[in-house]
């Protein structure tokens, strides 16, 4: 039965899909959850590592959560989210978008994530039935929806995911399946990591302002140990593009200043997470010619 299963899995897109864009839709609220409360643990984290490095006593503003517990609930009333309104996507439309106890608003945020991972699950099953490629498709998705999100909300691309991807990276492609060997994973790693560092050195010796994080370099030598060195040029064009895009939509729109940031500045890692995202799963059919899928 599990033979013929996955037999029918492998050989048949629609239900390969099928499967996938349910699966994608669980993966994606469980996201939800890690980009909501990964920060509040490393917050809180470094919040008691600091008073006691200084020893002094300050109460931690910070939740006391883990990735499982407490159960998920609204964050205006903490009550329990009831199971029926947590089905991804359905759940929010079910609740009608506010919390079933207290009526505060729900960001729409969180069933377009779950329905983006879920589409993004099935674009990995139309380019790949592999065994070890599709599922590593899967977790490079997943962690890329994560850092995406997490450097929007809170400019931290946690090292706990970033390093975590470079290491599945160098996994995956122990016999090249993306990269095509593992030596182009292994000095994609390296390059992504240093020419940014080097940007990141020129800037501030000229400019003496900081223009990019330790977190980006770390997750473009992350996104480059899945690809291979042979993406560094694509997937910094785009990101770069995509960057200058954003920044001068949020300028004319007048969203670049606001009272969490008064300083204007824009993360760069939704932008590198994007181009790795696009260079993986669209490279075959944008000629880029990388790698074999
Ligand atoms: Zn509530």
């Amino acid at each position: 039965m599990t033979e013929l299963f996955a037999f029918i899995f492998q050989n048949s897109f629609l239900l390969r899909g099928f499967v996938l864009l349910f699966l994608g839709l669980i993966i994606g609220s469980f996201l939800n959850v890690v980009v909501y409360r990964l920060p509040v643990i490393l917050n809180r984290k470094w919040h008691n590592e600091s008073i006691n490095q200084l020893n002094i006593d300050i109460t931690c503003p910070y939740e006391q959560i883990n990735l499982i517990h407490p159960a998920s609930h609204c964050t205006s009333c903490k009550t329990k989210i009831p199971f029926w309104a947590n089905i991804p996507v359905l759940g929010y439309f079910i609740v009608n978008g506010r919390c079933h106890h207290c009526y505060s608003k729900i960001s729409v945020r969180y069933p377009f994530v779950e329905l983006a991972t879920g589409v993004l699950f099935v674009i990995a099953g139309y380019i790949s039935n592999d065994i070890i490629l599709l599922p590593g498709l899967l977790v490079f998705i997943s962690f890329i929806v994560c850092l995406i999100l997490i450097d929007f909300d809170t400019m931290l691309l946690p090292d706990e995911l970033t390093l975590s991807l470079l290491w599945l990276g160098l996994i995956v492609n122990l016999n090249g399946i993306l990269s095509l060997s593992l030596a182009n994973a292994v000095i994609g790693a390296v390059v992504g990591y240093l020419s940014l560092w080097l940007v990141y050195w020129l800037f501030k010796i000229i400019t003496k302002r900081e223009g990019m994080g330790y977190g980006d370099f770390k997750f473009f030598a992350a996104i480059l140990a899945w690809t291979g060195y042979n993406a560094f040029v694509v997937i910094l064009l785009i990101s770069s593009m995509l960057g200058i895009i954003y920044y001068i939509i949020a300028k004319v729109s007048g969203k670049l200043y606001s009272d969490e940031n008064i300083s204007g500045h824009i993360p760069f890692g939704p932008f590198l997470g994007a181009a790795g995202l696009i260079v993986v799963l669209a490279g075959k059919y944008l000629n880029l010619a990388l790698f074999q899928l």
